[in-house]
């Protein structure tokens, strides 16, 4: 892994990787990092950058605006019990309410997602979801649910989840908030462990 000195300047780091495409991601508290094939030039690698400074200013934003809401979050754990009864209502009612039949529901622990939908009929939980307050557990069903009927995140999609959540924007903000705040307590508890250990 190498660091490229061309974007540096302008708060951009351009990493080479042995990667088949260029990717961009914006990780918090709003550092850009662009990770670029090895054989692409740097010429090439700044006209990227440059034709997507608008989805990557408007990303550092919305990945500064989450930073800032984590540092002001309370988490209060539910115990399992508590989280599942809550679920398996909100499943029911929203079901109903959609139309579709009463999924079966999963609970693991992931990394990056919050729910996720199967079409044998399954809604998954991340177990992490016992931090959440009830509004955004609601909406992290009723959008499961609306994949029954579109898979993809398009336009159709959040006209379908907007009928419902028409402040759907703020509310994958706050989803983003906790999943930052909890993993910066995960950390916390690692170090705090890690210190005790020695
Ligand atoms: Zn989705």
């Amino acid at each position: 892994m190498e660091t490229d000195e061309i974007a540096c300047s302008s708060g951009i780091e351009v990493v080479r990787r042995r990667v088949r495409h260029l990717r961009i991601e914006v990780k918090p508290p709003g550092v850009v990092i662009v990770i670029a094939p090895l054989w692409i030039s740097k010429e090439r690698v700044l006209e990227t950058i440059r034709k997507h400074s608008d989805w990557i200013e408007t990303k550092k934003r919305y990945v500064q605006q989450a930073s800032e809401l984590a540092k002001k979050l309370r988490v209060k754990e539910k115990s399992h019990l508590e989280l599942d009864e809550l679920v398996r209502g909100l499943v029911r009612k929203y079901a109903e309410l959609l139309d579709v039949p009463v999924p079966k529901v999963k609970y693991r622990f992931m990394k990056r997602r919050w729910a996720s939908y199967s079409e044998d009929g399954t809604i998954t939980m991340n177990r992490k979801a016992a931090f959440l307050p009830k509004r955004l557990i609601e909406y992290l069903i009723y959008h499961e649910l609306c994949h029954v009927f579109v898979k993809r995140h398009n336009r159709s999609f959040w006209h379908l989840i907007s009928m419902r959540f028409p402040d759907y924007r703020r509310l994958e903000l706050e989803l983003l908030a906790f999943h930052l705040k909890l993993q910066e307590s995960c950390a916390e508890r690692s170090r705090d462990s890690l210190s005790k250990q020695r």
